[in-house]
């Protein structure tokens, strides 16, 4: 067994098809884009063992599951890839909403959020306590944080 293992692929695979499953459910948001997001929702050792990969605490079985890891990582990174946003989102710890009107006054409908500093679509994320653009690859910026609520 080695890092170029051809089974790798397959279990990188079975991964993400458990992954975009889980997004279907809601159980996952689609912003998750490495193992690390993962790990922030759930415990993602879940994936390797449903998927079978080995592990037996030897040096072979812990480079199997990393190489299974960046490739799951690199496929959760690969453009095109759809993040969510609001009206798509499923995830019930994602608000892509605001009540607040740029000005700062109150809105009576909630609109669809966004980045007081670039514009663009955002969120709260209620398990990361923290607000996010929606497309994950997009840099953060500090007023989304300062000026939300
Ligand atoms: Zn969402």
């Amino acid at each position: 067994m080695s890092a170029t293992d051809p089974r790798i692929a397959g279990w990188a695979g079975q991964i993400l098809t458990a992954v975009d499953d889980s997004i279907a459910e809601g159980i996952l948001p689609a912003t998750v884009r490495s193992f690390t997001d993962l790990h922030d929702h759930c415990d993602a050792n879940d994936f390797l063992i449903d998927a079978g990969v080995p592990y037996d605490g030897t040096e072979a079985t812990i480079e199997l599951t990393v190489a299974v890891q960046d490739a799951v990582t690199a496929a959760l990174r690969a453009p095109g890839r759809p993040w969510c946003t609001h009206g798509t989102c499923r995830f019930p710890g994602h608000d892509h909403t605001t009540t607040q009107a740029d000005d700062g006054t109150d809105l009576d409908t909630p609109a669809p959020m966004r980045c007081t500093d670039c514009g663009q679509p955002a969120h709260y994320d209620t398990r990361l306590g923290d607000y996010r653009h929606d497309n994950p690859a997009a840099p953060d910026c500090f007023l989304i944080h300062a000026t939300r609520r």
